[in-house]
């Protein structure tokens, strides 16, 4: 019988294993999940997992009144901007509405945290995936996003979403209440473009980088814009004000993102 030291090394050593296991499997996964879903062939699924961030009831009287209806401006926003684009596909997303998850991820590190601990991280992400999904997320064109729903009556800003090439996760902060509705869906679509290869166009304060962040670069006079380059977030009003838009309605896909996700 192993004594309680050995015990306590072996459980660590299993530990260890396993997270070097999935680590080998994400890498390999990665590159080939990488090209499938760059080549818009097919179209990308998505799937949307709503979380009970609050743990109250009004929130899981909203989750529970949730339906695809509410999800529709994303597929039709990308199916718009594809075929502006001349996409040969006209179905780039296929987004379905999956069960709600009774756990919540771990928490990302701040973004002064060092790069062991990121990796870390990723690893325990993947692997909470796994515990939830049953699938370290390496299927092929295949995006998740968890959506994690907050009470909207208290006034403290949200954490940071987040989106993932690697592994095609989303993580989404959003207010549960049917006016938010159609702002959550522009963070789901900003999100889901990151898991396919967008970058962010906005500085550290928020501002929109010009060129590239801006809807209309060229547009004379150059303010107020109109619209939001989807990756940017936000409407440039002046040199140095910027508005989020009410709906993807007031967002597009500028050609800089549309280059990134391979359209
Ligand atoms: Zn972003």
């Amino acid at each position: 019988m192993a004594t309680p030291h050995r015990r306590v090394l072996n459980v660590r050593r299993l530990r260890i294993s396993v997270l070097l296991f999935v680590f080998v499997l994400v890498a390999g996964g990665t590159i080939v999940q990488r090209y499938s879903a760059a080549s818009w062939k097919q179209p990308l699924r998505v799937t949307l997992y709503p979380i009970n961030a609050a743990g109250s009831v009004a929130v899981f009287e909203y989750i529970r009144g949730l339906t695809l209806t509410d999800f529709v401006a994303v597929a039709e926003f990308l199916e718009n901007e594809a075929q502006f684009y001349g996409l040969a596909t006209q179905q780039p997303v296929v987004i379905a509405l999956g069960p709600e998850i009774e756990s919540r991820p771990p928490s990302r590190p701040g973004p002064r945290a060092n790069k062991l601990a990121v990796i870390y991280w990723s690893l325990r992400l993947r692997y909470w995936v796994y515990q939830n999904l049953s699938t370290f997320g390496l299927g092929f064109a295949h995006t998740r996003i968890f959506v994690l729903y907050h009470e909207a009556s208290r006034n403290q800003p949200l954490a940071h979403s987040f989106g993932l090439q690697k592994g095609m996760i989303g993580v989404v902060h959003a207010f549960a209440i049917p006016e938010q509705t159609a702002q959550n869906n522009i963070v789901i679509t900003h999100e889901l473009l990151h898991t396919v290869g967008a970058t962010d166009k906005y500085h550290g304060d928020g501002y929109p980088i010009f060129p590239e962040g801006f809807a209309d670069p060229e547009r004379e006079p150059l303010y107020p814009q109109d619209t939001a380059e989807i990756m940017a977030g936000r409407i440039p009003l002046s040199v140095d004000s910027a508005e989020i838009p009410e709906s993807l309605e007031y967002c597009v896909i500028g050609p800089r993102t549309a280059t990134e996700i391979n359209w």
